[in-house]
């Protein structure tokens, strides 16, 4: 099968909050923004000279809303099914995110009182519902969904042949992508320690870039130092008990 290009998709200022094209015999999105990102997405599709109405699929890496908000808008608007994993169904089905967010520093305090992280989509009903690690090739992509659960329970990543991996928020730039390519928590994780397992496992593939939701492309060997420190650092927080992490449903 063809190389798979990945083009990221700036749904919120440069690249605070990404989609991404991956274009390979057919076109998949990855992720869908906010609520009111539809018409970006769409335009920024056609703007690379790819037929909306061709779009293969719409797969959402997560839950959360700056990541599924405008799924069921761009379903609608291009008629692409969409992928989500079995354990996010909740979210995806309600419009609404799992409350309380379990935030991994002081940003994602202050963030947790931002109005617009509480705000519905429009639910939906995944056309594709993934369960474990799922090929693509029939949706025209050279590339696997894989299972990377932690930040959500049912958060999943888009590793293409050429070993590209499309992360959503496995892990992300510091400061939303202000530091561009420094490797940092995002603001939430239900799940730390799984998380960061879920990453290693992902940079034992040798990836040759992260493409993340919020920021510039990763460098792997960058992340598996901060990952090495970030290890460290959960640990240490988990012998004194302060690491709170979601229970399971
Ligand atoms: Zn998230
Ligand atoms: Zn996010």
């Amino acid at each position: 099968m063809s190389r798979t290009k990945i083009i990221p998709i700036p749904v919120l200022g440069k690249h605070a909050v990404n989609a991404y094209l991956l274009l390979g015999s057919r076109p998949v999105v990855v992720d869908a923004g906010t609520p009111g990102s539809a018409r970006t997405i769409h335009d920024h599709m056609a703007r690379h000279g790819v037929d909306p109405a061709d779009l293969a699929l719409i797969v959402i890496t997560h839950g959360h809303i700056d990541h599924f908000g405008s799924a069921a808008e761009l379903h609608r608007l291009t008629g692409a099914r969409i992928a989500g994993h079995v354990a996010d169904l909740g979210p995806y089905r309600t419009g609404r995110v799992r409350e309380p967010y379990f935030p991994t520093g002081p940003m994602g305090r202050l963030m947790a009182k931002n109005k617009k992280l509480h705000v519905e989509a429009d639910p939906f009903d995944p056309d594709v519902l993934i369960e474990g690690e799922t090929d693509l090739t029939d949706f025209g992509i050279a590339a696997r969904v894989m299972p990377t659960p932690g930040h959500t329970a049912g958060s999943i990543s888009v590793l293409t042949d050429d070993g590209d991996l499309v992360a959503g928020d496995l892990v992300a730039n510091s400061f939303m992508g202000l530091i561009p390519g420094r490797p940092a928590n995002p603001p939430f994780h239900d799940d730390p320690h799984r998380n960061l397992a879920s990453l290693r496992e992902m940079l034992a593939l040798n990836p040759t870039s992260l493409h993340v939701g919020h920021g510039t492309p990763l460098d792997p060997d960058r992340v598996r130092r901060w990952a090495d420190r970030e290890q460290r650092r959960l640990d240490r927080l988990a012998t004194r008990g302060r690491l709170r992490t979601r229970p399971r449903d």
